[in-house]
């Protein structure tokens, strides 16, 4: 068991990215100025191989890890991702998720659920297609996207989350309309407050629509009431419809940091382990595995990473921490 890091915070969970391409172009993620043409994206060379992952994933899994996301970048469009799923769904005990912005699901859920995949999480930021359609910035339409949120459920990857992340004066209109809209079925929306990862989405503090002020959009309508969280350190909170209709939940990273019950650590789609999503350096595992590293000397990197980790950026937050060089989302993974 891999010990507590200097906060007293055990690893339980792992993002892995399997790649830093995407075929959106969020504005607060991948804007088309940075991630244009000339981006130079992670060579195929430089990516994990399903073997190097899978291997990692279990000496993670030996030493607490419960619960695995595949992120990205966009995480479908790695070549037979599917593929990995079957290799993870292997170790036992894992909880096996994923995060997609839903383009490419209505091809692919029935393969990702009959490999072994539990749920998915469907990024999905506004309802109005205009609004959308600029947000995704490749004129990708909602109803698509709606189509694989479908395609999830009826594969049994439910229930789907649904996360939009809340922009001021961008996406703040359309709130409501997605409570609304997924009232009643079964799917819960994440509502997501606008964060300064990266150092490429021009942050501001201003951009920010506070957890507290969307609860009250949503509970205006819908009336809504706390719920307790399913484990200790769950990201989200959960809001219960008081007339049955599900729930939703926020996440308050900005407004109310959840640092102290973090137990959270990334891998890069090159294999660098990142032990908070606001790093500006991570530890190269890759370099240890292709160096011919035994299973022993991987869990001592990583319990080492780990129990120096003194990561609590949420809670430090100023304006000078939002310029730091941290590396992107698209490439640390979501
Ligand atoms: N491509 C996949 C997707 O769209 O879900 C996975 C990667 S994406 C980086 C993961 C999540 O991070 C998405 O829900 C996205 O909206 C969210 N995200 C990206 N940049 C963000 C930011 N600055 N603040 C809050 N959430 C952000």
């Amino acid at each position: 068991m891999i010990a507590t890091d200097t906060l007293g915070r055990p690893l339980r969970d792992l993002r892995i990215s399997v790649t830093d391409r995407c075929n959106f172009r969020c504005t607060y993620c991948m804007p088309k100025e940075v991630f244009g043409h000339d981006y130079e994206f992670l060579r195929r060379d430089a990516l994990l191989t399903f073997e190097e992952i899978t291997r990692l994933a279990r000496v993670f899994a030996a030493h607490g890890v419960e619960k695995i996301r595949l992120t990205g970048g966009e995480p479908l469009l790695r070549r037979d991702v599917d593929r990995l799923v079957g290799m993870l769904a292997e170790i036992p005990g894992l909880d096996l998720t994923l995060t997609t912005n839903g383009s490419l699901l209505p091809q692919k859920a029935a393969a990702l659920a009959a490999a072994g995949l539990r749920r998915v999480t469907v990024s999905l930021d506004s309802l109005d297609d205009d609004v959308f359609r600029a947000m995704n910035d490749v004129d990708f339409p909602v109803e698509r996207v709606l189509e694989g949120i479908d395609a999830a459920a009826t594969a049994g990857l439910r229930p789907v989350k649904v996360n939009m992340v809340v922009k001021r004066g961008v996406n703040d209109d359309s709130v409501v309309d997605m409570a609304r809209r997924f009232h009643g079925s079964g799917h819960i929306v994440r509502f997501i407050e606008f964060m300064d990862v990266g150092h490429t989405n021009g942050w501001r503090l201003d951009d920010v629509v506070p957890a507290a002020e969307i609860v009250e959009m949503i509970a205006r309508e819908l009336p809504l009431e706390p719920v307790e969280a399913n484990y200790p350190g769950e990201v989200a909170r959960r809001w219960r419809y008081r007339d049955g209709g599900g729930e939703i939940g926020v996440i308050a990273s900005v407004t109310q940091p959840f640092c102290g019950a973090c137990t959270r650590a990334r891998l890069s789609a090159d294999g660098k382990l990142y032990t908070c999503l606001f790093a500006v350096r991570g530890h190269d595992l890759r370099a240890l595995l292709r160096a011919g590293a035994n299973d022993n000397d991987l869990a001592e990197a990583i319990a080492g990473t780990w129990s120096r980790r003194a990561d609590r950026y949420s809670e430090l937050r100023t304006a000078e921490t939002a310029a730091l060089p941290k590396v992107e989302m698209s490439y640390i993974g979501g």
